[in-house]
């Protein structure tokens, strides 16, 4: 039987960035990762172009997470700047501190990531499906120390499912979708394509700024996708037992920055002084030009009204619904889901090392565990620093 000193099951980011710390400490170390290749998600990444992290000032940047306490000792033992000098490329940063690598390629990470881990054996097409008391993972292998970089359950085809969060007896919390699309109950197929730039998202207490984008069946872009997480985190299910039942309203607020009383004044004044003007060219001020006729039409005005016509009822009609648009959500668009919520509850994992404080030997690192953040270059980055974290206690002690 090969006897390694640690075993990492899952070849993403986390299991890749555990790899190399772990063999910088001139450690016996394996890779498993069930996918004939390494990093399938990450190549998946911005859309091609790896959104690789976000370069807020880690004090910021802890703030963005569910999680930031368990966070902190990672993102101080293993920083951007630690992460940019692993590869030999030049990276851009663009709005929202969210940094690519220049050439646009994600493959250009994957890349720099597999060439740090010549110390380390990597064996692909090798599915963990167990693992024995002792670290045995078959009759053929066995660990010292076994660290989990295993993902979450989006996005099945990268090698992610449900069945390897019971690999061990490690305690979890729910496990939810997390960066997610929505399903609206209406189809939206006359819109689909049509952004709204900087509009202001609400749930409940919840309110994002963002863009929101239409497709055939719903609503996506950035500001639904981290809407997506509190709606998830405030709904009772755990996809270990069951799917979510949604049927909720989320409302878009169109004009953000005028309230209600100063769009009034505004109209009342406008809806003299231009009074021949028609409703749909005058709104072109205020919305987005594809976005008008369907807008009108769901509340029932005629688009090419004169704005002398309109009386104060369908004024105060219009003004409610540019400040409060309103959605019915049926469903998280789960295909597309880019996040799990939830995973390894970390009430029982050591923060300082990414030990399991119930089974000694045991790390985890990744999107495993019960962290999550917003769209922008964070997810990865917990990634790439719990992993860093987890190798690098794992081979020292
Ligand atoms: C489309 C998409 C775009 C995204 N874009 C960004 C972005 O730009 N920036 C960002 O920060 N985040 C992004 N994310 C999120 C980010 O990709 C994940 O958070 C990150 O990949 C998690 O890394 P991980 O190593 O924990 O898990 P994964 O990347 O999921 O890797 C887990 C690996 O483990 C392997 N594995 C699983 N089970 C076993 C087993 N039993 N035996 C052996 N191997 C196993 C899998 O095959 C997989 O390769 C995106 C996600 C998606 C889906």
């Amino acid at each position: 039987m090969e006897d390694y000193d640690i075993a990492i099951i899952g070849g993403g980011p986390a299991g890749m960035m555990a790899a190399i710390a772990a063999s910088q400490n001139s450690s016996k170390v394996i890779l498993l990762e069930k996918n004939p290749s390494l990093g399938r998600k990450l190549l998946l990444t911005g859309g091609g172009r790896c959104n690789i992290t976000n370069n807020k000032p880690i004090k910021q940047l802890l703030n963005s997470f569910n999680n930031k306490n368990f966070l902190k000792h990672s993102f101080y033992t293993f920083t951007n700047e630690d992460l940019f000098s692993l590869f030999d490329i030049d990276f851009v940063q663009e709005d929202n501190n969210r940094v690519f690598p220049k050439s646009g390629r994600s493959r250009d990470i994957l890349e720099g990531l597999t060439d740090k881990l010549e110390d380390v054996v990597i064996s692909c097409n090798f599915e963990v499906k167990k693992i024995s008391e002792g670290f045995v993972i078959n009759d053929k292998l066995k660990a010292d120390k076994i660290i989990i970089a295993t993902g979450g359950v989006t996005y099945p085809k990268t090698g992610c499912n449900i069945e390897n969060y019971s690999l061990t007896s490690q305690p979890l919390t729910d496990i939810k979708y997390g960066l997610s699309p929505l399903i609206t109950e209406k189809d939206l197929s006359a819109i689909a394509g049509v952004t709204l730039s900087d509009v202001v998202i609400s749930y409940k207490k919840h309110k994002i700024k963002g863009n929101v984008l239409f497709s055939h069946v719903g609503l996506t872009g950035p500001g639904i996708i981290n809407l997506s997480n509190k709606i998830s985190e405030g709904i009772s299910y755990n996809l270990l037992e069951n799917n979510p039942d949604i049927d909720l309203e989320i409302a878009i607020d169109l004009c953000p920055e005028y309230s209600r009383e100063e769009l009034f004044d505004r109209f009342t004044s406008d809806f003299q002084s231009k009074g021949k003007t028609m409703l749909k060219n005058y709104l072109k001020l205020f919305l987005t030009n594809s976005f008008i006729d369907y807008f009108l039409s769901e509340i029932n005005m005629d688009s090419e009204v004169q704005l002398s016509r309109i009386n104060k009822k369908s004024k105060n009609r219009l003004i409610e619904n540019l400040k409060r648009f309103p959605f019915k959500i049926t469903a998280f668009n789960d295909n597309l889901a880019k996040v799990t919520i939830g995973g390894v509850d970390l009430k029982h994992i050591n923060s300082k090392t990414m030990e399991s404080t119930v089974i000694p030997g045991l790390y985890f690192a990744g999107e495993v565990l019960d962290v999550h953040g917003p769209t922008g270059g964070y997810n990865l980055k917990i990634a790439f620093s719990t992993g860093f974290l987890a190798g690098l206690s794992a081979s020292e002690k």
